[in-house]
């Protein structure tokens, strides 16, 4: 449904493509901004704005808890989603929410795959928050939470299925998958194989990659395989075929894996490795071909963003803004860096909107760099920064929810944001 603005003038359009921890942060700004109740003036005296949230998915998916949502599927895993239609703040008249898939973004269109609505948005800002695309069963491929659910429930299955795991990857996702894995099912063989020496990509220091790979090893229980490439799986797995990136782009199905013959794994040097289930966190697929836009605004890691979180691009630095993993920052790529970044864009596009001019955005400083490893539930590591925590600093980190609580908080998923004024802090 359309929103409607009673005023007569009309409406400022923006959109928001994807709505995860970006572009769930940004809406809520914009939310807090141009249509949360303020004790100094009336949301009536502020522009009408229509803000229309699209995204493939029906709700919130937390993915840091995804690895444990796999070994957890019943007591964790069904809570990671949490549908927007749950969301007060989102059933505002000036708010719409389009489940689509976005095929292409130009300067001024969102366009969708088919749905009931027409296929094209039109805007005069947006937001990007697409995110990058993983691999299942990392990867969420579900549009619902039904679905998401069956999702889980699969491949728990075919962990409990199997007797030997392995993990391709060792950045943070494989190893938090690995020892998800090893610490709900100690009696199973689970083995993290990485390409280089050491594990976890970025700006991280060896002396705490050491330190993680003694913890899988010696406290976890993982065989660890390093400085070794997979160069061929035999048979591949279904889950090879697809990611999270959705119907429109790849088959949706994924079959379940047999586990009458083990899968080979061939390695670099000629070795072999055999497994009943083979799980693969080999970093992500970055969307940047749903984007057409003039001129050229792709960096190797995503899209070129200013300071003020809108596209480095001579025809799209004034109205477009990305944030969270698709844009090519040199910062970690963090569920708190991407919230940080939709904080920072849905703010500078409520002051244009406001009327204030573009010297006057908000710029974001750079987000540490920090890494914090949860290995099931008694195992962590933590570097922030230059500095490696130990165990008992970090444990005031850690959540037994891995986040779920603090991200519903910090995204206002269960309560209205309240009136936020714009000023610079
Ligand atoms: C296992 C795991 C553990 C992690 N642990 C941590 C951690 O401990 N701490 C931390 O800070 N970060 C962690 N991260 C990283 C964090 O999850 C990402 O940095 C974060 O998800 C980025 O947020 P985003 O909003 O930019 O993108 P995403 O969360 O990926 O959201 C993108 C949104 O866009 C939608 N979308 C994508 N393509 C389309 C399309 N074509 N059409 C319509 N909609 C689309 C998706 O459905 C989704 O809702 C972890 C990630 C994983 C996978």
């Amino acid at each position: 449904m359309p929103c409607s603005v009673n005023s007569g003038v009309k409406p400022i359009r923006i959109a928001v493509a994807g709505g995860n921890y970006a572009g769930l942060y940004a809406i809520q700004e914009l939310y807090a901004s141009l249509l949360a109740k303020s004790t100094k003036e009336s949301p009536s005296e502020r522009p009408p704005v229509e803000i229309t949230l699209i995204d493939r998915r029906d709700g919130f998916v937390h993915y840091i808890g995804i690895t444990r949502g796999q070994t957890e599927p019943l007591t964790f895993g069904a809570e990671l989603w949490v549908p927007y239609a749950t969301v007060p703040w989102l059933q505002h008249a000036q708010i719409r929410v389009i489940q689509a898939t976005v095929l292409k973004i130009t300067q001024n269109t969102v366009e969708l795959a088919t749905n009931g609505e027409g296929n094209t948005v039109e805007f005069d800002y947006v937001i990007i928050t697409l995110g990058e695309s993983r691999f299942a069963p990392v990867g969420v491929a579900s549009s619902t939470k039904a679905e998401f659910i069956k999702e889980l429930a699969e491949s728990h299955g075919r962990i409990q299925a199997a007797q030997s795991v392995v993990v391709v990857g060792g950045g943070a996702v494989g190893i938090e998958m690995a020892a998800d894995i090893k610490s709900d099912f100690p009696d199973k063989q689970v083995t993290l194989i990485h390409s280089r020496a050491l594990p976890i990509p970025g700006p991280f220091k060896d002396e705490f990659r050491r330190s993680v790979v003694d913890i899988l090893q010696r406290d976890i229980g993982v065989d660890v395989v390093l400085g070794e490439r997979v160069v061929r799986q035999t048979p591949e797995s279904a889950d090879m075929r697809y990611s999270d990136w959705g119907a429109a782009f790849g088959p949706e199905v994924v079959q379940s894996v047999s586990h009458d013959s083990k899968i080979d794994l061939e390695l670099s040097s000629g070795r072999h490795i055999q497994a009943d289930y083979v799980i693969r966190c080999v970093g992500t697929d970055r969307k940047h071909r749903v984007l057409s836009i003039k001129g050229d605004v792709f960096g190797s890691r995503g899209i070129r963003v200013r300071d003020t979180m809108q596209i480095d691009g001579e025809y799209s630095g004034g109205h477009m803004f990305a944030c969270g993993d698709i844009c090519a920052r040199d910062e970690v790529k963090l569920a708190g860096v991407a919230m940080y970044g939709g904080y920072i864009a849905g703010r500078n596009v409520a002051r244009l909107v406001l009327g204030l001019d573009s010297s006057r955005l908000e710029a974001a400083i750079k987000y540490p760099s920090k890494l914090l490893l949860l290995m099931g539930k008694k195992q962590w590591a933590f570097q922030m920064d230059d500095e490696i925590w130990d165990r008992e600093r970090t444990r005031q980190h850690v959540h037994e929810d891995m986040g779920l609580a603090a991200c519903v908080d910090r995204l206002a998923l269960q309560r209205d944001p309240e009136f936020s004024d714009l000023s610079i802090d």
